[in-house]
């Protein structure tokens, strides 16, 4: 039977959600990889362990994290029910809607038909009352923005989420959907861009509407899923996320088109004294709009490098010029 670490609040930071009462631990564990169907249970339980024993206290996941499609869910939900049930308040626990999920016209997008019933499908995988952050996963350029808005602010008054979040949405977008928000009193408090060296639209962007709204990201893919660490240096490894048939989203030919841009990086990280993925993750933390970044992981041991980064968060002028520079090569 697990017993979590009794230190697990020693070394962890944890940074205020924008204006909100919410604080998250600085890294949130992603299960978007690793958690399906098609993944060792025993394997996921352990990295779920080293997570929490770290202090890691974020869970993100998505009615179609797996594969198979909500596999994610319920396996996390049998830790839930288990294990990790002693911990249920120590936890923020986050599900989404909008990518998708079952066959027709109400299995993805952000209408309220859809939603509602992705969120009861949620909950009823993850075995859970309620979520701690419901997230519209992606806007929908059909559905009207006030009807995603009023189908989110539902969940929150049925007890069915406690804060609200949107992901993928431009600034535009959020500046819209955050008016509404606002008038409707919803406790939205979060936006989970993608954001990594390699992905920095959002600084121009969205950054600048999150911070005149008082509102913090949570970054997904901070180590754009795994190419910004030294582990695709030596060619790819065969249990690497670029080499595994189940996951379409990283090809061989994006390890080969960054290898040169990664090699300087790892450069920089080194005379850091960091690893390339510690100074990713720093480097991303430096963003003060950042609450928390949202780490994959594959094994134990890559946690527990990963949350090494806040041994050495600064950046000289100097490094940051020199990354810069980097990245416009
Ligand atoms: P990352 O960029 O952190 O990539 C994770 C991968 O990087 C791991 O699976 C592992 O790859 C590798 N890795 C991690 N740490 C190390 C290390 N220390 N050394 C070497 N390799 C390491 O994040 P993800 O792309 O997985 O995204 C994180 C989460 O963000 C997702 O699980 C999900 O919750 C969320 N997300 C949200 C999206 C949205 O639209 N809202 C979209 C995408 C993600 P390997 O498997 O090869 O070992």
């Amino acid at each position: 039977m697990y017993s979590a670490n009794s230190k697990r609040y020693d070394t962890m930071v944890y940074n205020r959600v924008g204006q909100s009462g919410l604080k998250l631990s600085a890294f949130g564990l992603g299960f978007w990889h690793n958690f399906g169907s098609v993944d060792a249970y025993a394997q996921q339980q352990k990295i779920v362990h080293q997570a929490f024993d770290l202090g890691i206290t974020y869970y993100d996941l998505a009615n179609n994290y797996g594969p198979v499609p909500g596999s994610a869910e319920s396996n996390f939900g049998k830790m839930m029910a288990t294990d990790m049930k002693p911990y249920r308040d120590e936890m923020i626990i986050a599900s989404k809607a909008g990518y998708d999920m079952w066959p027709g016209p109400y299995g993805n997008w952000g209408s309220r038909k859809s939603i509602l019933a992705s969120a009861d499908q949620s909950l009823q995988r993850l075995g859970l009352d309620y979520v701690d952050i419901f997230y519209s996963h992606r806007p929908d350029p059909e559905t009207p923005v006030t009807e995603t808005a009023l189908a989110l602010d539902q969940l929150v008054h049925q007890g069915k989420a406690l804060y609200i979040g949107i992901s993928n949405y431009s600034g535009t977008q959020t500046k819209q959907i955050i008016d509404i928000f606002e008038a409707l009193k919803t406790p939205f408090i979060i936006h989970q861009p993608r954001y990594n060296l390699f992905n920095r639209q959002v600084e121009t962007d969205l950054f600048p509407v999150l911070q005149a709204h008082h509102k913090a990201a949570v970054c997904f893919s901070p180590l754009s899923q795994g190419l910004l660490t030294d582990k695709y240096l030596k060619g790819i490894p065969q249990d690497s996320r670029a080499a595994k048939s189940t996951s379409p989203f990283l090809q061989p030919k994006q390890v080969e088109s960054t290898l040169k841009t990664v090699r300087a990086l790892n450069n920089i990280a080194q005379k850091r004294g960091q690893t390339l993925a510690e100074m990713a993750l720093a480097w991303n933390l430096r963003r003060p709009e950042i609450a928390c970044v949202l780490v994959g992981a594959s094994r134990p041991a890559q946690l527990q490098d990963d949350v090494k980064a806040l041994d050495h968060l600064e950046f000289s002028k100097t490094e940051l010029a020199e990354i810069d520079q980097i990245l416009e090569q």
